[in-house]
């Protein structure tokens, strides 16, 4: 761990680390439920140590890391596959594809990357029970990291969230509240509970590591290329707070003399739910009113990050596109079927984005190094693709039967 502080991403605020939790003081003070969060607090490193201690031959990730290592849960996260898939890179037009399966983490999601850090920090803060609201995969992560920690967990989740990701929390044994509403709903209700009554509140962006948390998936990157930046980086987009995660680990990356640029950030949203490109588009904000979608996970009216991930965009150069719910689902089958890698709706939204992108006049040029984040396992949410599949009658068990089967 390097000595590091907090700074408001509004109004350049410092903070000691123990001077504030959530929200800049300031800034905060504007923030209500319904509106993206301002004041959004960035952890800012001592660069410089970094710099003089970091070494590729012999890798220190605890360097970048905002909670001392002693505080970290028993469960290990990250270290996730780098998967390198040529055929796909060459029916899009790349020189070269991978696509970084973080849906094989332990709870099944990206999402344990940022529980990870701040059930560490919960750790570390001697708090007993940290509560959060989430369309489902932040829950899981963090009933998870919480079980294996032996924290409390509280999670607010909306009813309609798939069942397995319920059936995960719980079996982790944490107290779930269904809410009757949107995910929106249940991000207000879990800060007035802790507001009202405490708990470490781990809601996405509100608390600040879990930006840090989800900025590990970008440092994997860099390194399983070998010390390379990526041209572009896909990333499926809901409140906007893994494509500030994954801005940030390069951003940390330059600021520590480590690499000289940024790659490209290319944000991909749910058609109904879009009010991030929107905002990128028209440099304006407005909700998505009805969210709906068939990648639950992105589904949101209010990103939380917005503002966090315009500017993520905006710095890298990058851009933001929306696909349908049947491009989703399509682009879903495509990626199970040329790579053997089965991600849910909200982890296929960004190939459908890549595939989409590819067919289009802004096309990525050919010799693009290009990484997709496939951010949850498939089998979270089985009912999405058998909407668009079937599975074949059973036969009896006979050779010839097989045979006719074939027909
Ligand atoms: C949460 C989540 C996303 C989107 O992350 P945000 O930080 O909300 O933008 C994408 N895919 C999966 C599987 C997720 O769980
Ligand atoms: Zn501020």
């Amino acid at each position: 761990m390097t000595p590091f502080h907090y700074r408001c991403t509004d109004c350049g605020k410092t903070y000691s680390r123990d001077q504030v939790r959530y929200l800049c003081l300031d800034c905060g003070k504007k923030y209500r439920p319904g509106i993206p969060l301002v004041g959004v607090l960035e952890a800012v490193f001592d660069y410089a140590a970094i710099a003089s201690s970091f070494r590729k031959d012999h890798p220190d990730w605890n360097l970048f890391c905002a909670v001392e290592p002693e505080f970290h849960p028993p469960l290990p996260v990250g270290g996730t596959p780098l998967a390198t898939v040529d055929r796909l890179a060459s029916e899009l037009g790349l020189f070269a594809l991978s696509v970084k399966n973080d849906g094989l983490n332990p709870s099944g999601s990206l999402k344990d990357r940022a529980s990870f850090l701040v059930v560490a920090e919960a750790r570390r803060l001697g708090e007993p029970m940290v509560v959060a609201a989430s369309t489902g995969n932040a829950a899981s992560a963090l009933t998870t990291l919480c079980a294996s920690a032996g924290l409390k967990a509280l999670i607010f989740v909306p009813e309609k969230a798939p069942r397995a990701k319920l059936v995960q929390m719980v079996l982790s044994g944490a107290r779930v509240v269904p809410v009757k509403g949107t995910y929106d709903d249940a991000f207000r209700l879990s800060l007035e509970y802790t507001t009202e009554r405490g708990g470490l509140n781990r809601n996405t962006a509100y608390h600040p590591l879990t930006i840090e948390g989800k900025k590990t998936v970008g440092l994997e990157i860099w390194s399983q290329l070998g010390y390379e930046v990526p041209g572009a980086i896909l990333v499926s987009v809901g409140d906007g707070v893994i494509l500030g995660g994954v801005h940030k680990a390069f951003v940390d990356l330059k600021r520590a003399g480590l690499i000289d640029r940024l790659p490209r950030l290319i944000g991909v949203q749910a058609e109904n739910s879009d009010a991030i490109h929107r905002y990128v588009q028209n440099g304006t904000y407005a909700d998505a009113p009805n969210p709906d979608t068939v990648a639950d996970s992105i589904s949101v009216v209010c990103p939380s990050n917005a503002h966090g991930a315009r500017r993520a965009i905006l710095e890298s150069e990058g851009l933001t596109l929306t696909v349908s719910d049947d491009e989703i689902l399509e682009a879903q089958g495509i990626l199970a079927s040329r790579t053997g890698i089965f991600t849910e709706p909200a982890g296929a939204t960004a190939v459908a984005g890549l595939i989409k992108l590819q067919s289009s006049s802004s096309r990525l040029p050919e010799n693009t190094r290009a990484v997709v984040l496939a951010t949850g396992h498939g089998l979270k949410d089985i009912d999405a693709p058998l909407s668009r599949i079937s599975i074949p009658p059973a036969i009896e068990p006979r050779l010839e039967a097989v045979m006719e089967a074939g027909r």
